[in-house]
């Protein structure tokens, strides 16, 4: 049998083999450019220094752009990519059908009285 390396969710922490996990794109928020920017970045170029001032027109420049995403893929179990029923799922979704046809049978029920009524009522 072959051994594959397992990756562990990125929702839910479970670890599968790697056939068995989804990849997912999720874009994730960098840090700013202008982190690089101090007082002393601001002091430097009024001392006329050249670096200095080129770190600071490229802060000027990038300051629209202080945020970016950066795209990563992470991997996902079937269950939290949804390309599996989850153990949880299946269970509700019998439920919804048992509550389905306890629904139908309590309508079938209701007409039946409602028309055993009429029947008595008006059928003589
Ligand atoms: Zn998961």
């Amino acid at each position: 049998m072959a051994k594959y390396t397992t990756r562990a969710c990125a929702d839910c922490g479970i670890r599968l083999p790697q056939p068995e996990m989804f990849q997912r794109e999720d874009f994730v928020r960098v840090g700013n450019s202008k982190s690089g920017i101090s007082i002393f970045t601001f002091l430097g170029a009024l001392f006329g220094r050249k670096d200095s001032a080129r770190a600071i027109g490229k802060w000027l420049w990038n300051s629209n752009q202080r945020n970016y995403n950066r795209k990563k893929t992470l991997w996902v179990c079937g269950e939290c990519s949804g390309h599996k029923n989850t153990k949880i799922k299946k269970p509700s979704l019998i439920g919804k059908f048992f509550k389905f046809i306890f629904k139908l049978i309590f309508i079938i029920t209701v007409l039946m009285a409602f028309l055993f009524l009429l029947v008595v009522f008006f059928g003589q």
